[in-house]
């Protein structure tokens, strides 16, 4: 098969598309013939190294919607042909965190890897069926980005008529987040860096846009938008450039969800900020596997709406990672396999 797989971690020009082998499901796999995969700011960090050194080469990619091609021994829940939607968080299935169904904190919880290719094996248990009334595209585009907002909204208590600071709003996780917090009745303070992209936020349901250029302190604006209290909830996946904005933008008690670090990760903090302020800052990585079953009916029902920027042919895996990092996006790159 096709793939493009990671030697070693560098910049885009690691991404090679090559021949692999095709690989074969075993006791409780399924093998699915890939037709699109998302393209996360994961797969950059997992390009360039951040979750550790490779020990053989990576096939990048978590999101990704394909029929199943072959079964392996014991599978009860797939026949071949079925189109599915991967569901990339991998865990025990048999500790106290898998059996409340909070698959993130379980101490082997990993997202698989493996979606930019033409097949992939997974569990049979990380497959979801593919609702009716979207493309693979469209399937591959949800995945990561909606379970992790939907994740971070229960755990910081969103409730309806609360307010909610989005950074990189116009992003795929922003526009998860956007979605999502406005289905849950929130006020939306979209953040973006593009004045172009305002008009298309509020089509989304922010409530205003902040345009932010670096070095701007968008807290003052947040201040006189929320008559001088500040925000419930700050979502920031921007990282040292932003948070002590977020920190300066949320009310006494509030919630700051920090969930990526697209300018870096290292702040030094005076803690008195935090207990001073009653704050909780709460770290987001995936969600429950209930979520994305949960999700994928609300996009049939047309209560969510999936957003693709741009597609890609797989062997141009390169050129989304470089929008992705250098010119920005509108919701979602996918890549057709
Ligand atoms: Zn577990």
């Amino acid at each position: 098969m096709k793939a493009i797989r990671i030697h070693e971690p560098g910049d885009i020009s690691v991404l090679r598309y090559e021949e692999v082998e095709t690989p074969e499901p075993g006791i409780g796999q399924v093998r699915v013939r890939l037709r699109a995969a998302g393209v996360n700011h994961r797969d950059i960090w997992v390009r360039q190294g951040l979750f550790g050194p490779f020990s053989a080469p990576v096939i990048p990619g978590s999101d990704g919607a394909g029929e199943v091609d072959a079964i392996g021994p014991g599978v009860t829940r797939w026949t071949v042909g079925q189109k599915v939607v991967i569901n990339p968080g991998l865990s025990c299935g048999m500790c106290r965190a898998c059996l409340r169904g909070d698959q993130p904190a379980c101490p082997s919880f990993r997202i698989f890897e493996g979606t930019y290719a033409e097949y992939a094996v997974v569990p049979e248990t990380n497959l979801v069926a593919m609702p009716g009334g979207l493309t693979f595209a469209e399937a591959a585009s949800i995945g990561i980005p909606y379970v992790t907002a939907e994740d971070f909204l229960i755990r910081a208590g969103a409730v309806p008529g609360q307010s909610l600071l989005l950074w990189g709003a116009s992003g795929g996780l922003g526009i998860a987040a956007l979605q999502l917090a406005k289905l849950r009745g929130l006020r939306v303070l979209a953040v973006t860096r593009s004045a172009s992209r305002a008009d298309r936020l509020r089509q989304f349901g922010a409530d205003e846009v902040i345009v932010y250029a670096p070095g701007d302190d968008v807290s003052d604006e947040v201040l006189s938008l929320t008559q001088g209290r500040g925000v419930d909830i700050v979502v920031d996946s921007v990282g040292r450039e932003s948070f002590f904005q977020s920190l300066n933008a949320v009310q006494r008690g509030g919630v700051v969800v920090t969930v990526g670090a697209t300018t870096g990760g290292q702040v030094t903090l005076e803690l008195g900020r935090l207990f001073r302020q009653r704050v909780t800052v709460l770290g987001a990585y995936m969600g429950s596997a209930a979520a994305l079953p949960r999700l994928l009916p609300l996009f049939s029902r047309g209560l969510l709406v999936p957003v693709i920027d741009n597609t890609f042919p797989l062997e141009q895996a390169d050129q989304a990672h470089e929008q992705l990092e250098q010119q920005g996006v509108f919701g979602k790159l996918i890549l057709s396999v």
